[in-house]
């Protein structure tokens, strides 16, 4: 066949396709991001379920077992309100756990977020973690595979680089059991500085170094921490799980 005749033949079938009346489905399990852009949120369905809309970023932001795409990323860019763990680097994930499904060997895939971010869910069982002021670092050894996928995952970070989100404040350096990476993660959103001006002196933005007479007011985010039973409002089931504390942001309550 000719150069041509399959350009042709390659339109016709697009055509086909594109004129069916069933439109190609997605499978999904678990919580995701409905399209992918932070303002439409996330779908909260945690059964398997289908779309029509393919998984935005499907390589970086999910994983998928018999085509069903599960979501391990941080859902904090699409408004997520629920109860969330914080995490420093790359660590293990468990997708069983995360949809809640018994199997006899877990599917362990791995997060690879430079730096603080959250998940929805906690630390998986059956993993070394060590937690150092409510942030979370994986202390076990990173495999082969971890290795060999990291140049092509690590782009998740790129992906997120594009969202506004708060991440975990974390003022301290790794515990020693960590081996992941350390970035300093560029934060899109800083920390707030409002500049008071003293009555009479003119403040201007962009302006030179200031003056004595000006005062620099940083504003922390304010953190409210509660704590909570995880057969309240967890909504996972992990029973050897020991209390913990969960933070919320004071703005998005
Ligand atoms: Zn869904
Ligand atoms: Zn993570
Ligand atoms: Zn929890």
């Amino acid at each position: 066949m000719s150069r041509m005749n399959l350009a042709a033949l390659s339109a016709v079938l697009l055509f086909a396709v594109g004129g069916t009346a069933e439109a190609k489905q997605w499978r999904y399990a678990g919580m995701h991001p409905r399209t992918g852009q932070p303002a439409d949120g996330l779908c909260h369905i945690e059964a398997m379920h289908v779309h029509t809309a393919a998984p935005l970023y499907a390589d970086t932001l999910y994983r998928t077992r018999d085509n069903v795409h599960i979501f391990i990323g941080d859902p904090t860019p699409f408004g997520y309100e629920g109860p969330r763990h914080a995490y420093y680097g790359h660590h293990p994930v468990v997708l069983n756990v995360i949809i809640h499904i018994d199997v006899d060997v877990d599917e362990v895939e791995y997060c690879h977020h430079d730096g603080p971010h959250y998940h929805a869910y906690e630390p998986p069982p059956r993993q070394r973690f060590v937690e150092k002021e409510d942030v979370s670092y994986y202390a076990g050894e990173y495999p082969e595979e971890y290795q060999r996928e990291n140049p092509k995952l690590v782009r998740v970070n790129s992906v997120y680089r594009n969202w506004s989100s708060p991440r975990p404040v974390v003022t301290v350096a790794p515990p020693p059991e960590y081996h992941g990476p350390v970035i300093q993660v560029g934060f899109k959103v800083p920390v707030p500085r409002v500049e008071v001006s003293v009555p009479g002196v003119e403040v201007r933005v962009g302006a030179p170094p200031p003056p004595p007479q000006r005062e620099v007011v940083i504003i922390r985010e304010e953190r409210v921490v509660h704590e909570h039973h995880h057969d309240d409002h967890c909504g996972h089931g992990h029973k050897k799980h020991k209390k913990h504390k969960h933070k919320k942001f004071k703005d998005r309550d």
